[in-house]
C-alpha cells in the first residue's frame, strides 16, 4: 500500500480555460508577454504577444496564461 500524504495545502495551480460562448476575453499571456519584453519594446510585445482566453486560478488576479507557460512554471 502506497503512503498518501494527507491532502496537502494545495501547491499545483489550476490551468482553467473559461469557454463562454460568443464572449471570449482574450488576454496577453503573461510569461510570453514578459519574456518579449526583454527583448523587445512593450509595443512590439504587445503585437507578437500570444493572446489567450486561458488563465490560472490560484494566481492573485488570475493572470493569462497559454498553456506552455503554465506548464513550463509561472510560479
Ligand atoms: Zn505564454
Ligand atoms: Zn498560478
Amino acid at each position: 500500500m502506497k503512503n498518501i500524504p494527507p491532502n496537502p495545502r494545495k501547491r499545483v495551480h489550476t490551468f482553467i480555460k473559461p469557454e463562454v460562448p460568443g464572449k471570449k476575453k482574450m488576454r496577453p499571456c503573461k510569461r510570453c508577454y514578459n519574456k518579449l519584453r526583454e527583448t523587445v519594446s512593450s509595443r512590439e510585445a504587445d503585437k507578437k504577444v500570444r493572446h489567450v482566453i486561458s488563465c490560472c486560478d490560484d494566481c492573485p488576479q488570475k493572470p493569462a496564461y497559454c498553456l506552455n507557460c503554465f506548464n513550463t512554471g509561472h510560479i
